[in-house]
């Protein structure tokens, strides 16, 4: 059995809490590895030697640092394939998606080789007589990041690109769901010229978890996950003094106008709602159309698109459109949830309960559920189900549409198809959300704009990639000097204007 430690000090060694967990293989339900958990003695120590690597990696010119990301972008391409394989192997999902998962993050990495142009502070010159006033933008020293299974390297990458280049040690607490993949990167940043201890690999759960929260050396914490693990970590980590920005769950809310081109948006939904089996924070679960005219033409488009979908494991090829959801655990709750919802009236469209594949019996493949006639007060419209199941809620008009995405507790995502520009300017303004797509259905910004939602979707300040993430990996100093020429004053005791 493959035995998963942590990456410290630019090498692989094992756990010594004594803790380990399964990783499981999500398409079979067999056991293929075991991953340490770290204890706070593990932790702290990983800490201890990131804060000593950090001071010379802090003083490195940014350059340099900007180098070591630019090799990186190499050898991540290098070994798309392995990484990519990885992914599919732990989490399940189609071979050409995990591709996608490593090509998001490593755009990250590429942004990230401009750190000297983003390091830059700014300068005033003679903001008074002989006096220039300028900032400097500096590393905190050793930051942590801490990421959910559902993109076991992009979000990584998100997380490590900016705070490396920014001259910061990293202390990265992978999902324990799938942690071979950051284990990888680990490799690859060290191969790219990345000094030992400046990125530590520390596997692990709750406790590794609080161990950062409660450690002094470390100065921001960076989370993505869940919703409740969010506001705990945020709470505790600002509590302890840290910097921290938290990104949670999600219910995306797609509106369909009675313009819009129902192809267009029956296509858009069946991959936002249904690729990699809805476990994205930025799926599609409500679809909104408005009007009943367009709620029947939508549903009519849907049905035999979803009825068409192949489910399957990552090694049955390319033209599997989704894989198993990642634990027994996560099965069983979206089934529970589908279960609530006929229970509570929903009308099943498409039922995917019975789902079973030959040979995979084991296996936590669930089929592709579609809701007609959900109301707000159901379960499966307040709960983030991270599964293939869309929920449809029939909206009366764009106002009532428009009203149910912005009272729902989620903020993270949400997109309207129409061809009317005026509906889609009044929606882009007016809506509480982070992500806005229109006519395009999952809206992940690119890595030079940033990522983050809203409401309950994130907590703290500044969202993730662009040059959001150097503001927060990087804290700002500001100087003011001067080199007088001629008379020199007394001293001077009240706040003086710069005259
Ligand atoms: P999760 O909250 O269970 O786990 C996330 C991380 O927190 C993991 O590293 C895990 O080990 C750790 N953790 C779990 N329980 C903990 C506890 N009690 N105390 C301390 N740490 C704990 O999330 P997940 O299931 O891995 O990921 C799926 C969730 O992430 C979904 O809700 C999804 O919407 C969300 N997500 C959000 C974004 C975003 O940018 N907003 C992106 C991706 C995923």
């Amino acid at each position: 059995m493959e035995q998963i430690g942590h990456w410290i000090d630019g090498k692989r060694v094992s756990g010594t809490s004594g803790r380990v967990a399964d990783v499981m293989n999500p398409a079979t339900g067999e056991v293929q590895a075991q991953v340490s958990l770290a204890s706070k003695a593990e932790m702290d120590g990983a800490i201890a030697s990131a804060a000593k690597a950090q001071k010379a990696w802090g003083a490195t010119n940014p350059q340099k640092r900007a180098r070591v990301m630019m090799a990186l972008v190499g050898l991540i391409n290098r070994d798309m394939d392995k990484l990519a394989e990885a992914i599919s192997r732990e989490h399940g999902k189609t071979f050409p998606d995990a591709k996608g998962d490593v090509q998001r993050g490593l755009e990250v990495i590429e942004f990230c080789i401009g750190a000297p142009h983003l390091l830059k502070g700014e300068f005033t010159d003679s903001a008074g007589p002989g006096i220039d006033m300028y900032s400097m933008r500096q590393p905190l020293g050793v930051v942590a990041g801490i990421t959910p299974f559902n993109f076991p390297a992009m979000i990584p990458l998100w997380k490590m690109g900016p705070a490396l280049a920014s001259g910061n040690a990293m202390i990265l607490k992978p999902s324990e769901r799938d942690p071979s993949c950051p284990m990888l990167l680990a490799e690859l940043c060290q191969e790219a010229g990345l000094p030992d201890g400046i990125l530590q690999v520390i596997n692990g759960d709750k406790e590794a978890v609080d161990a950062i929260l409660d450690n002094d050396t470390v100065q921001a914490v960076g989370f993505v996950g869940s919703t409740p693990i969010a506001q705990y970590i945020y709470s505790r980590a600002t509590a302890n003094g840290k910097r921290s920005q938290c990104f949670g769950g999600a219910k995306n809310h797609m509106i369909i106008m009675p313009d819009a081109d129902m192809d267009l948006a029956a296509d858009a939904l069946v991959g936002a709602g249904y690729g990699a089996a809805g476990e994205r924070c930025m799926a599609i679960s409500v679809a909104v159309p408005v009007g009943d005219e367009t709620a029947d033409r939508l549903i009519e488009k849907l049905v035999p698109r979803i009825e068409a979908l192949k489910v399957g494991p990552y090694t049955a090829g390319n033209d599997i459109d989704f894989g198993p959801v990642v634990t027994a655990a996560a099965k069983a709750n979206i089934l529970r949830l589908v279960e609530s919802g006929v229970a509570q009236g929903a009308k099943l469209v498409v039922d995917g309960r019975n789902f079973n594949l030959q040979g995979y019996e084991n296996g936590y493949f669930v089929g592709p559920h579609l809701f007609d006639h959900v109301t707000p007060d159901m379960d499966i419209y307040k709960t983030e189900i991270f599964g293939p199941v869309l929920s449809t809620v029939r909206a009366a008009s764009y106002e009532e549409a428009i009203g149910l995405a912005m009272d729902h507790e989620y903020g993270n995502g949400t997109a309207i198809f129409t061809r009317d520009g005026d509906a889609a300017r009044d929606f882009a303004n007016r809506i509480n959300i982070g992500m806005v797509g229109i006519n395009v259905p999952i809206p992940v910004p690119l890595a030079y704009h940033t990522f983050g939602g809203w409401k309950k979707s994130g907590f703290g300040d500044l969202n993730q990639h662009g040059p959001d993430a150097f503001r927060f990996y990087t804290r700002t100093k500001t100087i003011t000097a001067r080199w007088p020429s001629g008379i020199k004053e007394g001293a001077a005791f009240n706040f003086k204007a710069m005259d």
